[in-house]
């Protein structure tokens, strides 16, 4: 059976095993969604937001891309969070990195002429690289550097949330969490809410 074929046969295992847990389930958020937790997590196929977190469908409002980034000129992720805060009315917002993400990876090696999407993607994430240079130097390898700014980049995401106007004049209550997952043992880990200093822009190569 191709993957495709199993899939879909899971698929229609899971919808009869949810109805047998509870009949209403899917008539019930087939009305409405109301997620309290708007979930921006990296595109990574091992970071799946609902699995990690054991939640059920209408739980999470899910945003990901590549290293979990939130610029405001990406238009894809402003309108995610425009509508979670305020048509949806999230009162959480999780940003969640991981340990050895390969967008955080290659943002600290040398532009890949062959992928030009993702080099204009994670610009911004070479730009804060750059400003964090001492610190990510001063790690003992490429692979603890990759995780230091793993866990720099979702403070950083944070900060900019934080200074979005749709988050400074939310009606609501939000609270903001920075979150990082490990491939490692699975477990995710609540991230200090203070951005590490930064430095000035170095002209550093990482790579
Ligand atoms: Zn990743």
């Amino acid at each position: 059976m191709s993957h495709q074929k199993l899939m879909l046969a899971k698929n229609v295992a899971w919808a009869a095993d949810m109805i047998r847990r509870d009949a209403d389930f899917f008539t019930r958020i087939s009305k409405i969604q109301n997620p309290e937790t708007l979930w921006i997590g990296c595109a990574d196929s091992r970071v799946p937001a609902e699995k990690i977190t054991v939640s059920l469908p209408g739980e999470l409002f899910v945003h990901r891309n590549i290293a979990n980034l939130v610029c405001t000129d990406d238009t894809n992720a402003a309108s995610v969070i425009e509508y979670a805060v305020k048509v949806l009315k999230v009162r959480h917002i999780v940003v969640c990195g991981h340990y050895g993400c390969g967008g955080v990876r290659a943002a600290l090696m040398p532009l890949d002429p062959d992928l030009p999407a993702v080099n204009r993607h994670l610009q911004p994430l070479r730009e804060l690289a750059a400003r964090h240079a001492t610190t990510l130097l001063s790690c003992d390898s490429f692979d603890a550097r990759v995780d230091r700014f793993a866990e720099i980049n979702v403070q950083h995401q944070l900060t900019a949330l934080r200074r979005m106007p749709v988050i400074r004049t939310a009606e609501q209550a939000l609270t903001l969490h920075g979150w990082i997952f490990s491939l490692e043992d699975g477990r995710l880990q609540v991230l200090p809410q203070d951005s590490a200093p930064t430095q000035p822009i170095a002209a550093i190569k990482f790579a």
